[in-house]
């Protein structure tokens, strides 16, 4: 399937005007096509699986910024954490942990997001609220602690639905949290401003409830042959 690089055009203008950052997910799909968006000037691309994202990086200009969305496991860190521009799934303490123990051994600060469980689908990962507070009062109460990423912001993802009060409730309710924790976040060094929301189906519900990173793929690059 042919890149849409008339949607592509549209979509960019239209989050442009809007300070949205615009990440093309470029999962399943072959590295012609990531030239083709990147000669359209597309520098942002994000990747689920760390053996394709490795592979791709070798063969791709050295100017992509390569944002990780998927299930991040701890054995694997290893391997994008030289260059990973954005971790986006930071899903447990533990695995924060072990993102900043690898970055302290390279002698790296390696930006991430918390992710959060806003939806109904039982499939996906996240803080609950009570378990992020949890965490951020950890965090504040021990400042030496996470001293190698810098906690860019949440991420989450809404139901799979075709519901749009309740996608729409669901993005607010990050929002809601990003501004809860934000002042405690800051307050600790972190940059913590952005928040990572909306997919192809749902972007501009997300957009619309404050989201300052859109994860787009299928839009961009058609369906995929498979839904990981
Ligand atoms: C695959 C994926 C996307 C992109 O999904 P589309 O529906 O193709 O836009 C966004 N975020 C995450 C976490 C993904 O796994």
């Amino acid at each position: 399937m042919p890149v849409n690089t008339e949607g592509y055009k549209k979509i960019k203008k239209e989050l442009d005007e809007q300070s949205v950052l615009l990440v093309a997910v470029s999962k399943t799909k072959p590295v012609a096509d990531i030239v083709e968006m990147y000669n359209m000037g597309q520098r942002d691309f994000g990747e689920n699986y760390v053996q394709e994202l490795v592979d791709k990086v070798q063969q791709l200009p050295q100017d992509i910024r390569w944002h990780f969305i998927g299930h991040l496991q701890s054995n694997k860190i290893k391997y994008i954490a030289p260059f990973v521009h954005l971790i986006h799934g930071v899903d447990t303490e533990k695995l924060l942990s072990a993102i900043n123990k690898q970055a302290v051994k390279i002698n790296r600060v390696i930006p991430v997001l918390l992710q959060v469980y806003i939806s109904k689908d039982e499939t996906k990962f996240g803080f609950d609220e009570k378990e992020l507070e949890v965490l951020v009062e950890k965090i504040s109460g021990n400042k030496n602690e996470f001293t190698n990423v810098d906690i860019r912001g949440l991420m989450g993802m809404a139901s799979f639905t075709e519901d749009n009060a309740l996608i729409t409730a669901e993005f607010e309710s990050l929002k809601k949290i990003f501004d809860k924790v934000q002042p405690r976040l800051s307050e600790c060094g972190y940059s913590f401003t952005e928040i990572s929301m909306g997919m192809s189906a749902d972007y501009r519900f997300a957009v619309a409830a404050g989201s300052t990173i859109v994860r787009i793929g299928s839009l961009l690059f058609g369906e995929r042959n498979y839904h990981p």
